[in-house]
C-alpha cells in the first residue's frame, strides 16, 4: 500500500510542473441517450449514442468508461477503502472514546446489500462505427479494446445498450435516501472517461472527486407519470410534462398511457445529474440572465426554508458575479436529494430538512461548484484543492457578504483553524494527493477544503488581496473550459501579480512544509530599536511587521521573499509602509532597525491579518509593559 502511494505521488508531482497552455485542447462529446425506467424493479435500461471527438495529437488504441454504480456491491474497493478506514482511530472524543476514519454515511453498509439492494450497471452491447467490439468490466471501469484506433482531430460513434439497477442509497446516488427522496440519479449512466494532456484517467469509484469530457447531453427519460423530475438541462417538452415547467398559463397536454418521456437537453456541460419523486414541490425564481429552480418535499421545516432560499439566491448571485464571474447556462436546479450535497452541471442534490443557515450554506457551497468543479473543473482526483478549497473560499466570502450578521468578519477562521488542527493530528499529507488516495478521509477533507481556501487567502497576503481578486476573474476568463491544472492557475496569478510564485506552489501543494516566524529578540542600540525576526519554520513567506507607537502612529515594515523578485502593493493606504530589502529564504534571521527609541514602542506584531498560516502564533507579538 505505502509503495503504490509514493508512486502515486511521484506522478503528481511530475505533472504538477507540467507548462501552462491556454489553447490547450479538449476531447467532446455528445451523448444522445434513452432510458426508460421500471419503478416497481428500480431498474431500467438505456439506449446511449455517444459521438466521441479526438482533439489530441494522439492515436487511440483503447477507450475507458465509467461504471461508478458497480461500487455499491458488497467487496468492491469503496466497499474495502471504507471497511479499512473504519479501522483508523483519528480522534478522540471528550469522553475519551475513538472517532474512526469512516464516512458515516457508508461505513460497512455496502457489504450489507443484498442482490435487490445493489448498484449495477451492465453494458449489453457496445458497436463502434457499427462494428461490435469487445469490452472487460473491471470494477468501475470498462475497458474497451478498439479494432481500430481513433486517429487523433477525427470522431467516432459509439453505440451502446446497457441495464443498470439504482442502488439502495448508500453515497450520493440511489433510492429512497434519508429524507425520503425516491431517486437520487448522479453517476448513473456509462461514461466516457477524460483523456487529457496528461493522459487517461480511468479513475476507479472509491469515494470521491469526478473529472469528465465536456459536451452536450440529449437525455429522454420515460418514468411513471407520478414522478416529478428535476436535472441538469433544459426540458424540451414542458407543455407534455406540466409539474411547473409549463410557461403560466399554457395548456398542458400528457400523452395517455402509464408514462411519460422526459426530454432534456444539456449543451457545453461534463456531467448530466437528475432526481425523481412523486411528491417534489416545484418552485421557481428569475434571477439576472437565468431561472433557478427548486424542488423540495413539503414539510413544517421546508414550506418556509425552500422559499426562503429562493429569495435569497439573487442577492448571493449579485456578490458572485462580481467575484468570480458570470454564470453561464439559462437554468440551475437546487433539489433535494443525495445524502449531504453534491454538485452537479447546472443543478445540485442537497439535503433539505435542515435549518436555514444550514441549507442556505450548503446551497451556496454546491452552485460555487458551477465555477470550480463546472466551468474550471480541473480534474478533481489529481487537484482537489482547487475544486473544493476555491469553493470553500468563494463560498464563504458569498455567504459572510450576503448574511448581516456575518458582515464585516474575517471568513476565512474557519479554514484556518481546520488546517491548523490537521497540523496538531500528525495525518497530514502533501496536497497533492490523489484524492482517493489519502491515508485518512480526515487529511482529505481538511486538505482539499480547509487548506485549498487557505491557499487562495494566504495567497491574498503573499500577492495582495486586490492582485488575487483581479487573478480569480482573470482565471475564469482565460481557463474555464480547458481543465486547468495548478501549474495554470499560478501562472495566472504571476501575470497578474508581476511576483514569482513558484516556490509558493511548490511548498503549498507538494510539501508538509509549516510556516513560523517568530519575533527573536527586541533591543535598544544608539537611542534605535533593533528587530530580529527568526524564520523559526521551514516554508519562507514575506513578512508584514506593524509597528505601533506610544504616541499612536502605526507604521507596517514590509520584508518581501527574496524569490518573489518584486513586492506586494501596499494594501492599506492610511497605514504608512516601509519597504525593506528582500530576505533572502537561506537566511534563518531578519533584522530591522526602527528610528524610535524603545520606550517608544507600544506594539510589534508579525502580520496582524492573520492570512499567514503562522502554525504557532505565539511568538508572533510583542507588546511594551
Ligand atoms: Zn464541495
Amino acid at each position: 500500500m505505502k509503495r503504490i502511494i509514493g508512486l502515486v505521488v511521484m506522478v503528481l508531482l511530475g505533472s504538477v510542473t507540467a507548462s501552462a497552455q491556454t489553447d490547450r485542447w479538449q476531447q467532446r462529446v455528445k451523448y444522445k441517450m434513452d432510458v426508460s425506467v421500471d419503478v416497481s424493479t428500480h431498474r431500467f435500461t438505456g439506449k446511449q449514442q455517444l459521438a466521441y471527438t479526438n482533439n489530441s495529437p494522439d492515436t487511440l488504441f483503447r477507450v475507458f468508461y465509467h461504471l461508478y454504480w458497480n461500487a455499491f456491491q458488497p467487496g468492491s474497493m469503496m466497499d474495502q477503502r471504507s471497511q479499512e478506514l473504519g479501522k483508523i482511530g483519528v480522534s478522540k472524543d471528550s469522553k475519551g472514546n475513538i472517532k474512526y476514519d469512516w464516512d458515516a454515511r457508508v461505513t460497512d453498509r455496502i457489504s450489507k446489500l443484498t442482490p435487490n439492494e445493489i448498484g449495477y450497471q451492465k453494458v449489453l452491447s457496445l458497436r463502434m462505427n457499427g462494428r461490435q467490439l469487445s469490452w472487460k468490466t473491471e470494477g468501475t471501469i470498462l475497458v474497451v479494446e478498439l479494432d481500430k484506433p481513433i486517429l487523433p482531430k477525427s470522431t467516432v460513434n459509439f453505440d451502446m445498450e446497457f441495464e443498470s439497477q439504482v442502488p439502495v442509497q448508500i453515497r450520493r446516488s440511489g433510492r429512497e435516501n434519508s429524507e425520503g427522496v425516491d431517486y437520487s440519479m448522479s453517476q448513473w449512466y456509462p461514461k466516457m472517461c477524460e483523456y487529457d494532456n496528461e493522459g487517461w484517467h480511468p479513475t476507479p469509484y472509491i469515494a470521491r472527486e469526478f473529472y469528465g469530457v465536456w459536451g452536450d447531453y440529449d437525455v429522454k427519460i420515460t418514468i411513471d407519470k407520478k414522478y416529478v423530475l428535476a436535472g441538469t438541462g433544459y426540458l424540451q417538452n414542458p407543455n407534455q410534462i406540466g409539474y411547473g415547467y409549463e410557461a403560466p398559463g399554457t395548456k398542458v397536454t400528457r400523452a395517455a398511457g402509464k408514462n411519460l418521456t422526459w426530454h432534456f437537453v444539456a449543451p457545453n456541460v461534463h456531467d448530466f445529474v437528475w432526481a425523481a419523486d412523486t411528491d417534489y414541490k416545484h418552485i421557481t425564481k428569475k434571477v439576472d440572465n437565468f431561472t433557478a429552480h427548486f424542488f423540495y418535499l413539503e414539510n413544517e421545516t421546508t414550506r418556509s426554508t425552500w422559499p426562503q432560499l429562493a429569495e435569497m439566491i439573487p442577492a448571493a448571485y449579485a456578490y458572485i458575479k462580481k467575484h468570480f464571474g458570470a454564470y453561464p447556462y439559462e437554468q440551475y436546479s437546487f433539489i433535494q436529494g443525495g445524502d449531504g450535497g453534491m454538485e452537479y452541471p447546472m443543478a445540485t442534490l442537497i439535503m433539505g430538512n435542515g435549518k436555514m443557515n444550514g441549507l442556505y450554506n450548503v446551497a451556496i457551497h454546491e452552485w460555487m461548484h458551477s465555477w470550480y468543479q463546472g466551468m474550471l473543473a480541473t480534474n478533481e482526483s489529481l487537484y482537489p484543492w482547487m475544486d473544493e478549497g476555491f469553493t470553500t473560499f468563494a463560498e464563504d466570502l458569498t455567504i459572510g457578504n450576503t448574511i448581516d450578521s456575518l458582515k464585516g468578519n474575517w471568513h476565512h477562521e474557519g479554514s484556518y483553524n481546520n488546517y491548523f488542527r490537521l497540523v496538531r493530528s500528525g495525518f497530514e499529507e502533501p496536497i497533492s494527493m490523489h484524492a482517493d488516495h489519502y491515508h485518512t478521509n480526515l487529511a482529505y477533507g481538511v486538505s482539499s477544503y480547509s487548506k485549498g481556501a487557505v491557499f487562495l487567502e494566504q495567497l491574498g497576503y503573499v500577492i495582495g488581496a486586490a492582485n488575487r481578486d483581479a487573478g480569480l476573474h482573470r482565471y475564469y476568463r482565460d481557463w474555464r473550459f480547458k481543465h486547468p491544472n495548478a501549474r495554470d492557475f499560478i501562472r495566472v496569478m504571476e501575470k497578474e501579480s508581476g511576483l514569482q510564485l513558484d516556490w509558493y506552489l511548490q511548498y503549498m501543494v507538494n510539501t508538509t512544509r509549516h510556516i513560523n516566524y517568530a519575533l527573536d529578540s527586541i533591543h535598544e542600540a544608539n537611542g534605535k530599536t533593533v528587530v530580529v525576526i527568526r524564520n523559526a519554520g521551514d516554508f519562507p513567506m514575506p513578512i508584514d511587521l506593524l509597528v505601533e507607537t506610544k504616541d499612536g502612529r502605526k507604521e507596517m515594515h514590509y520584508i518581501p521573499q527574496s524569490i518573489m523578485f518584486g513586492n506586494k502593493p501596499n494594501e492599506d493606504e492610511s497605514v504608512k509602509r516601509i519597504v525593506h530589502d528582500s530576505w533572502q529564504w537561506t537566511q534563518p534571521s531578519y533584522r530591522i532597525v526602527l528610528d524610535a527609541p524603545l520606550s517608544q514602542i507600544k506594539s510589534l506584531e508579525i502580520d496582524p491579518s492573520q492570512r499567514m498560516a503562522d502554525v504557532d502564533r505565539s511568538n508572533n507579538k510583542a507588546v511594551s509593559k
